[in-house]
């Protein structure tokens, strides 16, 4: 479609060197021809134009002193991309990769998917390019800090409410929350996924992983199956993944692989969670540890991979939960999933699979969940913190897991129908796309031209 290749030549004119960021925005219009064509209003109010643009785009240096006593500086980002339905709202990463492409790739995918959620909330992702990997919990302070310093003039609770992504937990949260606090003089709801002890909600550190295991859920539901006995890939070891295998095992399903940056584990009668929560949260060590755990499982070191992917996709499972980070699911993976006889896959991370790999899924007539509709139960859970905070209310852990088993289920049935209404049922990635676009860019036209 010419729109689509001259949109896409424009943002590599304007835009340059944001690769992932084009895969991001390629996918959408891909999935918005049959509203475009049929909509004239779209194209009359410069909707996709005014979309591809962030709002704002902020871009700070971030000094800060290491433990040795150097000077030490990062790049930071804040993007503020659509505010139609809300205040932007999207975590921050702290991963050594994190630069403009990449966040602009997460704020593009943030608007859709928090309209997809139903909740009132626009999209904005932010980060830097920190590796908080081996940095003492001094320097990690420091450093958050330091970030604080100049972002802390762009947030606020009605406006920019950032929240965790890769890098960033509880313990970085808190840093930034205390120094935003002490530079504003305001106790309030400016970041969610907060520790439980100072207005975080239950449920919110649970949610992502919780959220894109009820999505699988309710895919299956749709096929007549469940998730009873299935066996499961998980990728990462992060919050997301962790909690993917929780909620897989408290489902009757059987998680039996999990990767870190350095390798992937394999461990055929089931992932030990309570090993793989004492490694990973609270020692915070390579995966590979596992093996003094568990011997019976096997450690394929990231130097053994396939040249055209990924370890962890090469075992055979009926279901595929990618919950570690961007690109990690190439099309020869998803080949190989196939051919092992993959019925399902739910995305807990954002735009895990390459568009060649996603084209093998939807041709293969798979259940296939994209990320933007799989994972949104941790944007949507930090929405509930922000109206507890708001509302001066604390919810009980079943309150907040019940109201998330609502959104779950009112994402995927609006990415179904949606997808049913435009001729192609299974199509999720369509339903999805075209659902959370037609409310932002409505929402777009009825608030004029900004
Ligand atoms: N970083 C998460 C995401 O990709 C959560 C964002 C939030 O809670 O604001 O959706």
């Amino acid at each position: 479609m010419t729109y689509i290749h001259d949109t896409i030549v424009k943002l590599q004119k304007t835009s340059p060197a944001q690769a992932e960021f084009y895969q991001a925005v390629e996918e959408i219009l891909d999935s918005l021809q049959p509203i475009l064509e049929t909509n004239e209003k779209y194209k009359k109010h410069a909707i996709i134009e005014r979309m591809v643009e962030p709002e704002r785009q902020i871009m700070f240096r971030v000094p800060w002193v290491d433990d040795q006593g150097n000077v030490q500086v990062n790049k930071g980002y804040r993007i503020e991309f659509n505010s139609a339905l809300g205040p932007y709202k999207g975590g921050l990463r702290f991963h050594p990769s994190v630069n403009a492409s990449i966040i602009k790739f997460l704020g593009f995918e943030q608007i859709f998917k928090n309209a997809l959620t139903g909740l009132p909330i626009g999209g904005g992702k932010g980060g830097a390019n920190f590796d908080p990997k081996g940095k003492s919990d001094g320097e990690i302070m420091r450093f958050c800090q330091s970030f604080i310093n100049e972002l802390y003039r762009h947030i606020g609770p009605t406006c920019d409410v950032p929240a965790g992504d890769i890098g960033v937990g509880a313990r970085e949260i808190g840093y930034m929350f205390g120094q935003y606090k002490r530079l504003t003089g305001n106790y309030d709801g400016v970041f969610t996924g907060k520790s439980l002890l100072w207005g975080g909600s239950l449920v919110r550190k649970e949610a992502t992983g919780y959220g894109c295991v009820y999505f699988a859920q309710y895919m299956l539901e749709d096929q007549n199956q469940s998730l009873a006995g299935k066996t499961c890939l998980v990728s990462g070891a992060g919050n997301v993944a962790i909690y993917t295998i929780e909620k897989l095992y408290e489902l009757g399903a059987r998680p039996v692989t999990c990767s870190d940056s350095s390798g992937t584990l394999y461990h055929e009668t089931g992932i030990n969670l309570a090993t793989l929560k004492e490694l990973k949260e609270v020692r915070k060590v390579r995966l590979e540890e596992y093996l003094q755990h568990h011997p019976d499982a096997r450690y394929i070191p990231v130097s053994d991979y396939p040249a055209d992917g990924h370890a962890v996709w090469r075992f055979p499972a009926e279901l595929a939960f990618p919950c570690a980070t961007q690109n990690e699911l190439t099309e020869q993976d998803a080949q190989a999933l196939i051919a092992n006889g993959i019925i399902g896959v739910s995305e807990g991370a954002n735009m895990p699979s390459t568009q060649d790999a996603v084209e093998v899924f939807l041709n293969a007539k798979i259940c296939y969940g994209p990320g933007k509709a799989a994972n949104a139960g941790g944007v949507a859970t930090s929405q509930l913190e922000m109206a507890q905070n708001a509302s001066m209310q604390t919810w009980s852990f079943a309150e907040v897991d019940e109201k998330l088993k609502v959104i779950m289920k009112n994402i995927y049935r609006n990415a179904r129908d949606t997808a049913s209404e435009f001729g192609e049922p299974h199509n999720l990635v369509l339903g999805a796309n075209i659902a959370g676009f037609r409310k932002v860019a409505d929402a777009m036209i009825e608030q004029g031209v900004v």
